[in-house]
């Protein structure tokens, strides 16, 4: 039986764990003052040894991340955070800064100095106004201390820190939306290559880190990288925040190593709503395919869950017990999807609209003959075809759920999802 292991959530149930006197008394920024006096090409190397794997939902290595930086050429470089948690069921980073934002202002300096970066960005969702106003109290807070600012702690590094508030898109959690839109133009995203690495904020060499990933670096800097693989799988290595949601007794963060099964954290989590039974679920967010109860058993590493046919991605859990249909909790996603599309690029544009027309058609009963697969083409000409990951990513709930749950979108012809599956106080679609 595969236990938690807190460790960016070790000390969340601490009295006000996140002012910095609390920070420190649990040995905060002990990790910023040992690796200002390493190499920063050795801790470049650490995080690499210790495979960390972005959290951000894509699992890019990041001490790899951190090696594509071209050499220093004299001019700036910057490390930005993508604090833009918008996937639906996501729910990690923002109880994260939440409640330890210390944790990442003292991995945002250690990455800096790694990077041999004078200036980050946190780039947070425009609506968390009360992170953002905890992430500016925790930063102002490690100015006074000495651990942001100028000479930190003796060392003659110098690094600045930007808490900035994006206007609320989710668009913007992409990448080099984000830049855009950090650079003060309309976010949407650009052509890659060139990756942020290369030419990323102002045309400068940007690293940008997830949350969760900046994060664990201070206790990988302490612990070690053999310490860091003691948790997780061979290529999946470390402890990740999985955020249960929906359908189960006790929703939440579980910090756990990756690899851990669904079957395992549910045990954690009281289970299933009682007198319920599993129907469907995500392993990683809506842009990952859904699962079903045969998946109860697949490890929750990212080559485990590819290899079943879907994406670790964010490690969001929602769970969704029989009283769901599935075709309306599909076409909740993909309203979302629809409403939150940029715009840039067709296939998603005009993609995510149509399958919104269809999808309602099938929740009020009045599907048409060819509609499945007319959903499915859609989806075959948005995957691959769209501007960014997050056109990809609307058409992963549409495909498995027809893959899972055909009957149910043939049902849609004749029947409301409301009489299939009459809403209930307690339904969540
Ligand atoms: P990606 O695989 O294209 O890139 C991942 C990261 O690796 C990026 O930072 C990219 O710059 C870097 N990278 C990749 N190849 C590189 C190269 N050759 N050189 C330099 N850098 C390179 O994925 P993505 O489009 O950035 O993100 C997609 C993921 O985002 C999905 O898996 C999804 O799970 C996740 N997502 C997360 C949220 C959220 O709220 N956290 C929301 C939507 C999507």
């Amino acid at each position: 039986m595969t236990t938690l292991t807190p460790v960016l959530t070790a000390t969340w149930g601490d009295d006000k764990p996140w002012q910095i006197d609390s920070y420190t008394r649990s040995g905060g920024y002990e990790a910023l003052r040992k690796a200002l006096t390493t190499d920063p090409a050795e801790l470049v190397q650490l995080v690499k040894d210790s495979g960390l794997r972005g959290r951000g939902g894509a699992g890019f290595p990041t001490g790899m991340k951190w090696g594509f930086l071209p050499a220093p050429d004299g001019g700036p470089r910057y490390l930005v955070v993508n604090a833009d948690e918008s996937e639906p069921g996501t729910c990690k980073d923002i109880p994260l800064m939440l409640a330890n934002p210390h944790v990442l202002v003292e991995g945002v300096a250690i990455t800096s100095f790694a990077i041999g970066c004078h200036h980050a960005f946190i780039y947070v969702r425009g609506e968390v106004v009360h992170v953002y106003r905890r992430l500016l109290k925790a930063v102002a807070d490690a100015y006074a201390a000495g651990h942001l600012g100028k000479n930190i702690h003796g060392s003659g590094y110098d690094l600045d820190v930007t808490v900035h508030a994006g206007a609320g898109a989710y668009i913007c959690g992409e990448e080099t939306a984000l830049l855009d839109s950090l650079e003060g133009r309309r976010g949407q995203p650009r052509l890659k290559p060139p990756f942020p690495a290369v030419a990323g904020l102002y045309a400068r060499p940007t690293v940008v880190n997830n949350v969760e990933s900046v994060a664990s670096v201070p206790a990988i800097v302490k612990g070690g990288s053999d310490w860091f693989r003691t948790m997780g799988t061979e290529r999946s290595a470390g402890h990740g925040i999985f955020s249960l949601s929906g359908h189960v007794e006790r929703p939440g963060q579980y910090e756990a190593p990756l690899g851990i099964t669904l079957r395992e954290l549910l045990e954690m989590a009281g289970g299933v709503r009682k007198g319920h039974e599993l129907k469907f679920w995500t392993p990683g967010g809506s842009s990952t395919p859904i699962f079903t109860a045969e998946h109860l058993d697949v490890p929750l590493d990212y080559e485990s869950v590819g290899a079943a046919g879907s994406m670790l991605g964010t490690r969001a859990l929602q769970i969704f017990d029989e009283t769901t249909s599935v075709v309306r909790a599909v076409s909740r996603w993909i309203d979302f999807y629809a409403h939150e599309s940029c715009g840039k690029c067709t296939p998603c544009r005009e993609g995510t609209y149509w399958l919104k027309q269809i999808l309602q058609r099938l929740v009020d009963g009045k599907g048409q003959q060819g509609d499945i697969e007319t959903l499915l083409d859609l989806c075959d000409n948005i995957l691959g075809r769209a501007f960014c990951a997050l056109g990809d990513g609307a058409t992963s709930c549409v495909t498995s759920a027809i893959q899972y749950f055909r009957e149910e979108f043939e049902a849609g012809m004749t029947s409301p999802a409301s009489e299939l599956f009459p809403p209930q106080r307690s339904a969540l679609f």
